[in-house]
């Protein structure tokens, strides 16, 4: 398959640094946990906490959802859990791309459940448009239309995460 940019490692750099001026002016004087989801959002949380303002503790979980190739089903479950306590904490989920929004409302209300003082998400891109559950990132780094994308962690068959541009996989 062929891809083409859709957006430059520039673009990405500055949207990345905007969100992370604003997350580190809703927590000025307090601390972050910060959670990435694996494997997708490993980039964009390594770029997105070295330009906060704010100290975090940083933390991964990874969630399965069965289902096959590009389509996720419903059923999700943890295949691996955090191990800091995030009760009485702020906590920032970091994802890298939000869809049909079943994998983010799943992990919203199991993280709830342990007490967080507040719990937020902050996604690189979302595809509106596909919701099959309301799902509301508090941070949103670009809106984007159906289509499928690879690079800056995301991948196709695990190809392509280290490419540095965000590009749309072409037929
Ligand atoms: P959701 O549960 O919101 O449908 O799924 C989110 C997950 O689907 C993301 O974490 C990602 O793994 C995968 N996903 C959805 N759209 C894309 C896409 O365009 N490219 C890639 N690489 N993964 C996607």
């Amino acid at each position: 398959m062929n891809r083409e940019v859709l957006f430059s490692r520039e673009e990405i750099d500055r949207r990345v640094r905007e969100l992370a001026d604003e997350i580190s002016r809703d927590y000025a004087g307090g601390e972050l946990i910060v959670v990435g989801i694996l494997k997708g959002a490993f980039i964009f949380m390594a770029d997105l906490i070295r330009a906060l303002n704010v100290p975090c503790k940083v933390d991964f979980t990874q969630l399965a959802s069965y289902g096959s190739g590009t389509v996720s089903s419903g059923d999700v479950v943890i295949s691996k859990d955090i191990g800091l306590s995030i009760a009485d904490r702020d906590v920032l989920i970091v994802e890298d791309i939000v869809d049909t929004g079943l994998t983010l409302s799943f992990l919203v209300e199991t993280l709830k459940k342990r007490g967080p003082r507040s719990l937020k998400v902050c996604v690189f891109l979302d595809k509106k448009a596909r919701r099959k559950v309301p799902f509301t990132a508090d941070y949103t780094g670009f809106d984007i239309d159906d289509g499928f994308v690879v690079g800056y962690g995301l991948d196709f068959d695990e190809q392509g995460r280290s490419l540095p541009d965000v590009c749309i996989m072409k037929e």
